[in-house]
């Protein structure tokens, strides 16, 4: 079982106060914060061990290069990928997403083929794909999430046509904390010969992930939300994908010989790693996911499932709250709006005069906010370091927000 306390001692930012209050981070779904360890590493790798990576032939660049490159296997452990050669380093999802759209898509889509898109994505998994509609005539298919907000994978399944050559979904809704069975969509896909790109962004700072056992063919992680540096991410592609790649972006790094009329690439995934890449950012990340692995994600699964039940247990008690997307096993993410005239912007400001950090806005899910019918709403995402403590200051703030605006 997680010990809370001893975690929180591992976050000095937690101790600090704001507003004159203690610090109550709840916006964990736009970045965590970072323990020591991940500090640390930065800024050792910067005083005492900083070189460029790959091309040296000193012992810096040879000290950052092994560093850098342990990351890839840390990768790989943490997302149980079969090989480390399936993991290309980036800056985090946005990026990984359009390295898969200009990388892999753009070369084997046609006009008129078919993406399949969850209403529930965030922007990061639908602009990429909005550049092919633009760009090469192709087709986005999106599937609605059900009263409760939960995705059926039958309704993402039968979306499925003749045309369909992706779908791309993200595994926990960075809103409404749907999770989502994207095993099933995989099984299902694949005896359509349809790949899947799965959005993992939020789903992995939340609980294990197995991308064999999910049968995904792309899965994406961002650094910065699983309590590494900001910057720092990377993106699992199956081998067999991984062979159907082209290269997205060009420069040093990623290429074997240039010369004036011929090139040859680099073998992958250095292949998809163009020019210097963000170094310390990614050692640090690597830290940070031997620290969450050294937790357990179990662990950090059942502690977040007991916030969520105590949270969504006070939430329902105020009968003015009205929380966006009910799914039984939702992660700890609450999405809402209160009963009067409130924006969520108002709501956010009293809860930071509380030291309540929340996010108020359309959390970069425009087509969700559509379907939910609202332009913005109040969010607070726990992380591993946060309290029932915690959730009753949040439950107080709200009543002071109801009590003004009401
Ligand atoms: N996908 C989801 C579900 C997210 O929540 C986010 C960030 O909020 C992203 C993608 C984009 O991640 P990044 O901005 O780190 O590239």
């Amino acid at each position: 079982m997680l010990d809370v306390n001893a975690l929180r001692a591992d976050f000095p930012i937690l101790a600090r106060e704001v507003n004159g209050k203690p610090l109550v981070y709840l916006d964990n779904g736009a970045s965590a914060q970072k323990p020591q360890v991940v500090i640390d590493a930065v800024t050792q790798a910067y005083a005492h061990e900083y070189a460029n990576v790959h091309r040296g032939l000193h012992y810096l660049s040879n000290l950052a290069t092994d560093k850098y490159e342990a990351v890839r296997g840390t990768v790989a452990r943490f997302l149980n990928a079969g090989s480390e050669d399936e993991i290309v380093m980036n800056s985090g999802t946005t990026e990984g997403i359009n390295m898969i759209s200009y990388g892999w898509a753009a070369a084997h889509l046609q006009p008129g083929d078919e993406i399949i898109l969850s209403v529930m994505e965030h922007h990061a998994n639908i602009v990429p794909w909005h550049f092919l509609r633009e760009r090469q005539g192709v087709v986005l298919k999106w599937v609605e999430t059900d009263v409760n907000g939960d995705l059926d994978p039958a309704a993402v399944l039968a979306a499925i046509g003749p045309r369909t050559r992706l779908i791309a979904v993200t595994q926990l809704s960075n809103v409404l904390g749907t999770v989502v069975d994207v095993k099933s969509i995989c099984d299902g896909a694949r005896a359509h010969g349809v790949p899947v790109l799965v959005d993992g962004s939020q789903a992995a700072v939340h609980m294990p992930v197995d991308v064999r056992d999910i049968g995904c063919d792309f899965y994406a992680i961002t650094g910065h939300k699983l309590y590494g540096p900001s910057g720092s991410g990377a993106i699992y592609i199956s081998k067999e994908r991984m062979a159907e790649m082209r290269p997205f972006m060009g420069g040093g790094d990623m290429i074997r010989d240039v010369h004036r009329d011929t090139i040859t690439y680099n073998t992958p995934p250095l292949m998809f790693e163009a020019g210097t890449p963000g170094i310390v950012q990614t050692i640090g990340f690597g830290v940070a996911l031997e620290y969450m692995m050294q937790i357990g994600m179990d662990n950090i699964a059942a502690h977040e499932t007991r916030l969520r039940d105590y949270a969504r247990d006070r939430l329902d008690g105020l009968n003015w709250v009205n929380v966006q997307g009910q799914s039984a096993d939702k992660a700890a993410i609450f999405s809402f709006t209160l009963d009067g005239a409130a924006h969520a912007h108002d709501i956010s400001t009293v809860l930071d005069k509380k030291g309540v950090a929340v996010r108020a806005g359309h959390h970069c899910a425009q087509p969700l906010m559509d379907h939910l019918g609202l332009s913005a709403t109040t969010r607070a995402s726990f992380a591993m370091y946060n309290t029932t403590e915690e959730v009753d200051v949040l439950v107080d703030a709200l009543e002071l927000c109801h009590s003004l605006f009401a």
